[in-house]
This record gives C-alpha cells, sequence and structure tokens, in this order.
C-alpha cells in the first residue's frame, strides 16, 4: 500500500497503477538514490544584458539523468523532492555544484560571474540555512557576491516575517536575491518593498503574451517594469523568445532577459565556450547593490 505522508515513508507499487503513477512511484523511490549516485547535473541559461548584449550570469537548472527515463526535468521531479524533503539535500548539492563549476571557470582564466540558484519553500525552513550556506561558500572558494538565490513569490509570502529576516541575513552576508516568477503568486503590493531583494524576474508566461500585441499585455509588462525600478528593484524578463519581445522590453527599460531567443539552458561545457567569445573580458553589470537595513 502506497503511504502518502512522512518524510521517511516508501511508495509501494501495486498492480492497478498506470504508467503514470509507475513512473512517479519509481522516480519518487529512486529519488533516495540519485544523489549518491551522481545522477543529477546543472545546466545553465545565460542571463543578457539589455545594454550591453553582454552575459552578466547564469541560472543553474537542475536535471535527473534516470537509469530508466532518461533526462527528467525538474517540474517533475522537483514536487517529488518537495514532498519528501529530498529537497534539502538536493539543494545543498545545487549550491555546491554551482560553486564549483564557478569556480572551475575562474580558474580556466574566465571572468567571475553570478550564478543563480533556485530554493525551495523547504530549504528555508532549515533552522541552519545560513551556516549551511556559509560553510558551502568557504568550502568552494566563492565570494558571496557570485552567489544570486531565486525565491518564488508565494514562497517569500508563506512567512513574509521570517522571511524578510532570513533575506536580510542573505543580503547582508553579500548573497544576491531575486523573487523569481513574478506576477503569478500574489504579491502583496504593501509587503513588496520590505523585501530586501535586488531584482525581480518577470514570469515568462507575460512574456509570452507580449506576441499577442495586444494593449493589454504590453501595459501589465510595462506596469511591472515600473513597479519594480520605483522600489529600485532590477528587473529580468523570463521566456524571452523572439526578437519583438526583446525590442519591446529594451523600450520599457528592462535590463536583463533570459530565454531561447539568446540560449536555452546548456550544459557547463556550452556555457564556458559562450563565456570564452563573450568575455572580451568586462562582465560587469549595472545592477548594483543598495543598502538595507
Ligand atoms: P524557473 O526558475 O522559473 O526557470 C525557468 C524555466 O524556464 C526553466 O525550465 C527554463 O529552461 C525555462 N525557459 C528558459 N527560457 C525559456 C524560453 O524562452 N521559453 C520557455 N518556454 N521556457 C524557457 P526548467 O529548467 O525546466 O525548470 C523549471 C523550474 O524548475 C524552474 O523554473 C524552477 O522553479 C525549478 N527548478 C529548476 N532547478 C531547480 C533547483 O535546482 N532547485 C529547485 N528548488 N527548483 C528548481
Ligand atoms: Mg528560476
Ligand atoms: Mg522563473
Ligand atoms: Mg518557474
Amino acid at each position: 500500500r502506497a503511504k502518502e505522508h512522512g518524510r521517511n515513508s516508501f511508495k509501494v507499487f501495486h498492480s492497478g497503477m498506470n504508467i503514470q503513477s509507475y513512473r512517479s512511484f519509481q522516480l519518487q523511490n529512486d529519488l533516495r538514490k540519485a544523489l549518491e549516485r551522481n545522477e543529477f547535473k546543472l545546466v545553465y541559461q545565460p542571463r543578457i544584458h539589455i545594454g550591453s548584449s553582454k552575459i552578466t550570469s547564469a541560472e543553474a537548472l537542475i536535471r535527473w539523468d534516470h537509469p530508466n527515463w532518461g533526462m527528467i526535468l525538474p517540474s517533475e521531479f522537483i514536487p517529488l523532492a518537495e514532498e519528501s524533503n529530498l529537497i534539502v539535500e538536493i539543494g545543498k548539492w545545487v549550491l555546491a555544484e554551482a560553486c564549483r563549476q564557478n569556480k572551475a571557470w575562474q580558474e580556466a582564466g574566465l571572468e567571475p560571474i553570478r550564478i543563480a540558484v533556485n530554493f525551495s519553500s523547504q530549504q528555508f525552513l532549515q533552522k541552519d540555512l545560513i551556516e549551511t550556506i556559509s560553510s558551502i561558500l568557504t568550502d568552494t572558494g566563492t565570494a558571496p557576491g557570485m552567489i544570486e538565490i531565486e525565491i518564488t513569490e508565494s514562497v517569500i509570502f508563506k512567512n513574509e516575517l521570517a522571511m524578510t529576516q532570513t533575506l536580510k541575513k542573505l543580503r547582508n552576508m553579500g548573497i544576491y536575491l531575486s523573487m523569481d516568477d513574478f506576477g503569478m503568486g500574489y504579491s502583496s503590493l504593501k509587503y513588496l518593498r520590505q523585501f530586501p531583494v535586488h531584482s525581480l524576474k518577470i514570469d515568462k508566461s507575460f512574456i509570452q503574451d507580449l506576441s499577442s500585441r495586444s494593449p493589454e499585455s504590453l501595459s501589465l509588462v510595462s506596469a511591472i517594469v515600473s513597479l519594480a525600478h520605483s522600489l529600485k528593484l532590477s528587473v529580468v524578463a523570463e521566456g524571452v523568445e523572439t526578437e519583438e519581445q526583446l525590442n519591446q522590453l529594451r523600450d520599457l527599460d528592462c535590463e536583463e532577459f533570459q530565454g531561447y531567443y539568446f540560449s536555452p539552458p546548456v550544459s557547463a561545457n556550452e556555457f564556458e565556450d559562450f563565456l570564452f567569445k563573450s568575455q572580451d573580458k568586462a562582465v560587469e553589470t549595472n545592477i548594483k547593490p543598495i543598502a538595507y537595513k
């Protein structure tokens, strides 16, 4: 019988499961072994400064190379990892791997760039979160300013008081913070200004709507950009797929973008090639941290 709850519960296969539930049953069980078997990897999507067309940073995105099912996307296994709380250990691996890779790029002679990693809400519930992050940075010889943590607005707003405190600590360490998938959750404008994030990432659904050329979708993106700027936050557009979308974002003074128009997420090796090509040395961003009290 399948037990649904409990962090160490184990799901047992029974006949009558269809192929889809068999798959998630197997994934859920295999997730426990995936870390030690080294089946996860990170892919990297460049983030581009719209004004200078330079790569400012990359977002690290997890992939699972499953022995039976092949490459599995995070939308399928992250929810399973969150259910079983394995996300806490996986999240540590993601941060450490991103730091290790970034260090390796620097040792290969590249200018340092910032790497963004995604965090789930459970990671913020860990009492030793700050210590864990600090020791990963120390162990990998990573400066805090080389790391950005992306948190979705729904996670931040779930527990806004505690989150504000934690985010302030991270920011004061020198880590960059961004609010991911902005516009999809239930951001309260009242609280938005108290979260010490550096940037808002506009959810890709808003960017895709720009292609409909409806005045409403343009107004919506324009309003988000203005809101961010009035709060002294920089804006990153996600999911930019066309030149037209990019031009619209440039007109709105959006600072940065990610998307298939420039590149999908790529392997560490391919990203390294991008960096070697794009770095005729400087990778400064225009975005300067603002002091938070
Ligand atoms: P996200 O953080 O919002 O990441 C952006 C997603 O949009 C990525 O999907 C990326 O591949 C995709 N994307 C980028 N450019 C385009 C585009 O132009 N068009 C379209 N249609 N999509 C684009 P991916 O890699 O499948 O990741 C999905 C989500 O899984 C992420 O959304 C994030 O919420 C979560 N995720 C990924 N890696 C991790 C991780 O290490 N830890 C945690 N907790 N969550 C992760
Ligand atoms: Mg993200
Ligand atoms: Mg996003
Ligand atoms: Mg997302």
